[in-house]
């Protein structure tokens, strides 16, 4: 067994666009700008948000945190996307989700300048994503294809099942999975909380990517011997031991999966840092294309 170690791959990623960055610097051009907007105060959020703010220091990028306050009126938080819409300054903007109950993920997501929509969930992105064409790729599954890359794990011909079909990570992860394209290529099966008998398909899976947010979810008989596993899934667990008060879970369970597996990726320290990584990409990239 292998660790797919997302921190090492992002970090190659970081390095590559710090070099870009510095050269745009020496060169006077426009030094990428990502937004990202905080409502509320929950502590995980808090945590992703600050990660990707300290991930754009360390490239070198601009970043602005708008913090609103929870009971921000949808229509208040629209205005403030407008703004960043229209700053010429800001390349990237991000919402953090999930967002208080009374504003609509939906309307909030549709707000954002597709060309600004570094996280890839405009309906306009989606649509090119899944034409194929070239387009901001939702984070995580962006990164877990960069993460096969940079190992270099086969995909092609290899059936791939994804386990959970949200717009942000299972249902974009089997359209890249499925296309045709290096890593790609895969036979697809995707599984939600309707499927019969997971473990099923599950056995006959090359690739296994968990994305439903229940921890230790895939267990090892339903694991075939030399499978990929990439475990997308964190959830805080309480942990009295720990000075946070908690520790992450994943939705495999990794002691008794790993060994069955050819690679398999750890949590924390698998997709987390690649989801991050994609995301600068994302930015970069927009930036390069307005200027
Ligand atoms: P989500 O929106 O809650 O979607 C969960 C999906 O899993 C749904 O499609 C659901 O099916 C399916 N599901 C739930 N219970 C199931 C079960 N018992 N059997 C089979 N399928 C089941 O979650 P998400 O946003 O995709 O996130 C999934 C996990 O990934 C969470 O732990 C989240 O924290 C984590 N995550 C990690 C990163 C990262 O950077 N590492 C990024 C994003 C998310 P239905 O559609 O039928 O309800």
């Amino acid at each position: 067994m292998q660790i797919l170690d997302g921190k090492k791959a992002a970090q190659a990623i970081k390095d590559e666009l710090k070099i870009d960055v510095a050269q745009l610097a020496a060169e006077g051009k426009k030094i990428p700008h990502l937004a990202a907007i905080l409502v509320g105060n929950n502590g995980a959020s808090e945590t992703y948000v600050g990660a990707k703010v300290k991930a754009c220091e360390e490239v070198g990028f601009r970043s602005t945190l708008v913090r609103l306050d929870e009971n921000i009126s949808e229509n208040k938080l629209l205005d403030e996307i407008r703004l960043l819409n229209t700053d010429p300054d800001v390349d990237g903007i991000l919402v953090q989700l999930p967002l208080p109950k009374h504003i609509s993920d939906e309307e909030v997501i549709n707000a954002i300048d597709p060309d600004k929509d570094v996280d890839g969930f405009h309906p306009v992105n989606v649509g090119y994503m899944l034409q194929g064409l070239p387009t901001f790729v939702p984070a995580t599954p962006h990164g877990i294809m960069l993460l096969l890359q940079h190992y270099k794990i086969e995909t092609a011909g290899k059936h791939a099942v994804v386990v959970g079909r949200s717009n942000i990570v299972g249902r974009p992860m089997s359209v890249l999975l499925s296309s045709n394209t290096n890593p790609g290529n895969c036979t697809v099966t995707v599984c939600h909380s309707k499927t019969n008998n997971i473990k099923e398909f599950c056995l006959q899976a090359d690739i296994i990517v968990a994305a439903l947010g229940k921890p230790e979810f895939v267990t090892a008989d339903m694991v075939k011997e030399g499978a990929v596993v990439i475990d997308v899934g964190i959830t805080r667990m309480e942990d009295p031991t720990k000075k946070s008060g908690f520790k992450l879970k994943g939705d495999v369970e990794f002691d008794t999966v790993a060994p069955k597996c050819s690679w398999i990726t750890p949590v924390p320290g698998g997709v987390g840092p690649m989801t991050i990584a994609a995301l600068m990409k994302n930015t970069y990239k927009s930036c390069m294309q307005k200027n």
